[in-house]
């Protein structure tokens, strides 16, 4: 941590994506794990760099009917759209007209929305349940040619507007309309659009750092992760340089051992920009290589000064948020509370929000689980009574902010977690069993 700090303070106070101070950081961690015998891959991802529009995007009906919509007032680019200009039949995509009362169109949140979407049509989604993000990276998967998802339609969700939605990997044009457009084109089956976006979008790459134990069966893979980027305001020491130093540990001090199972050890690039390390690094898989790995533990902010000790909720025990992760993340959850009950030490569960990198990992069926002491949130007078600390206080009162530096760590948090992730990561490199 104290060279993660030191790499920071060099390089304007930050290790963000896309900065000086990450690309250290990558250097720093890989020449570490390359040292220590592992096998080291440099896996580049992108992240947008910067995007601009050039000038209003248009969306007329062409067929059968000619009627053009006002650009800035009926429907707005969503950024970062790609730029496009696609004249197709548009086709309607798990709809829900007339709207229900309450918000919960489910429109584009599941791939089995798009059984029968016809490749190269304009794909014509409404608001709902799930991120713009999903809708649109589930119609460029189908073959959408360009993307017009339209405001629900209750009372208060009936405009459009402009959101920045982070997402540009489907690669087509995307716009945000407001209901009466959406309702519009639903209501005629058939209709022709031209669809257009000018926009220059400039992407940048970082790169994960990806490293392996060159013993262990290639076929039963234990992956471990921590995210390395900060956010551009700081230096990210708890966040998560936290998480980066006591996996970096782990895998230095177990280089030795003779693993009986693959260990893979994940550096994220990018996580604070939308998991776009993780996400990527996912989607690259083939099938086959999804799985051939067992499980996936992660680890952000492990030494918050106002900490919890939280596991991932992998059993939905809690009944709260997200429902459990997929099988196997209970067990996960289990093996690291017995490394809190054996010392007679506390634990609460958190929820399975999607907030770090396990979220592409659980989506695709991995199991996964993990220790987190908290960020934003306010610690509870239960918490307090577990753990010591502040009730009614932030766990990390520096999150995301200049001074979350080396002394925005607190050493009896680092120094229980850090055992807690070498003796998980130990006992799945030699046995997962446990795992179904
Ligand atoms: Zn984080």
């Amino acid at each position: 941590m104290n060279a993660l700090q030191s790499i920071a303070t060099a390089n304007g106070g930050t290790r963000a994506a896309g900065t000086p101070g990450y690309r250290a950081s990558r250097d720093y961690v890989a020449n570490k794990l390359r040292k220590a015998g592992y096998k080291v891959t440099l896996d580049p991802i992108n992240f947008v760099q910067s995007w601009a529009e050039n000038s209003p995007p248009t969306l007329t009906q062409t067929a059968p009917n000619s009627k053009a919509y006002v650009p800035n007032e009926d429907f707005f680019t969503f950024p970062p759209s790609p730029a496009g200009d696609v004249t197709a039949q548009v086709q309607a995509v798990d709809l829900t007209l007339p709207p229900a009362p309450t918000p919960s169109s489910t429109s584009g949140c599941e791939t089995a929305d798009f059984n029968g979407f016809v490749a190269g049509r304009i794909a014509l989604i409404q608001r709902g349940t799930c991120p713009y993000a999903t809708k649109v990276r589930n119609a460029g998967f189908a073959g959408a040619a360009g993307v017009i998802i339209f405001n629900e339609g209750q009372p208060g969700r009936t405009d459009a507007f402009t959101v920045d939605i982070g997402e540009w990997r489907a690669g087509i044009p995307m716009v945000f309309a407001d209901f009466a457009v959406g309702n519009e084109l639903a209501a005629a089956p058939g209709t022709t659009v031209r669809l257009k976006v000018d926009a220059t979008l400039k992407l940048g790459t970082d790169h994960n750092v990806i490293a392996e134990t060159r013993l262990g069966n290639p076929r039963n893979v234990v992956m471990v992760g921590a995210h390395l980027d900060s956010v551009p305001a700081g230096p990210g020491i708890n966040d998560n340089g936290s998480g980066t130093a006591a996996i970096l540990e782990t895998a230095l001090q177990m280089r030795l051992y003779p693993v009986r199972n693959k260990v893979r050890f994940a550096f994220w690039a990018a996580e604070e920009i939308g998991l776009l390390g993780s996400d990527q690094y996912v989607e690259g898989l083939s099938a086959a290589e999804r799985d051939r790995i067992r499980l996936y533990l992660n680890f952000d902010m492990i030494a918050s000064p106002n900490y919890a000790y939280k596991l991932y909720d992998g059993d939905n025990s809690d009944g709260e948020g997200s429902p459990a992760g997929p099988p196997g993340s209970a067990q996960i959850e289990r093996q690291l509370a017995n490394f809190f009950d054996r010392r007679g030490l506390g634990h609460v569960g958190t929820d399975f929000d999607g907030r770090s990198d396990y979220g592409p990992f659980i989506a695709v069926g991995i199991p996964a689980g993990g220790i987190f002491t908290g960020a934003e949130g306010l610690k509870t007078a239960e918490e307090q009574a577990l753990f010591g600390g502040t009730a009614g206080v932030a766990y990390d009162v520096c999150y995301h902010q200049a001074c979350d530096t080396t002394t925005n760590i607190n050493a009896t948090a680092l120094d229980v977690n850090a055992d807690a992730i070498a003796d998980s990561v130990a006992r799945f490199a030699f046995n997962t069993t446990a795992i179904p």
